[in-house]
């Protein structure tokens, strides 16, 4: 469970961030967002992602979401086990606040890496590099 919870969410992140929600694939802001700059937690603002990791994904089930090879720094994510739709997925937690970003998939082709995070835009803030 979060420990905190920023007041200028809107009900979507609420539900996504808080109970595990998903948004509707090619929905979020920063599926198709090129820009250089760092990924945060848009509860809590811990920097999670850095552009240089994100790819494009063409994975049928995992397309339509920001995709990312791998975290700014280790600490940044907590991962979970999640079973809750009957089958065995990883949880991405955000490591300083408890919130819900997305899943992380590997051994999967669309990255050299295998290595794919999932994250909700709607998880996500950004800060543009100077
Ligand atoms: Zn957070």
């Amino acid at each position: 469970m979060a420990k905190q919870m920023n007041k200028n969410l809107t009900k979507e992140q609420k539900d996504i961030l808080f109970k595990k929600g998903t948004e509707a694939p090619f929905s979020g802001q920063y599926v198709n967002h090129n820009k250089a700059g760092m990924y945060t937690c848009v509860n809590c603002g811990a920097k999670l992602f850095s552009s240089s990791s994100k790819f494009e994904s063409k994975e049928p089930g995992l397309a339509g979401w920001p995709s990312f090879a791998e975290v700014a720094k280790s600490d940044a994510v907590e991962l979970k086990d999640d079973s809750s739709l009957g089958v065995h997925r990883v949880e991405v937690l955000c490591k300083n606040c408890g919130a819900h970003l997305g899943h992380l998939f590997e051994g999967v082709k669309d990255h050299p890496s295998g290595v794919h995070y999932c994250i909700n835009s709607a998880c996500l803030g950004f800060k543009p590099d100077k």
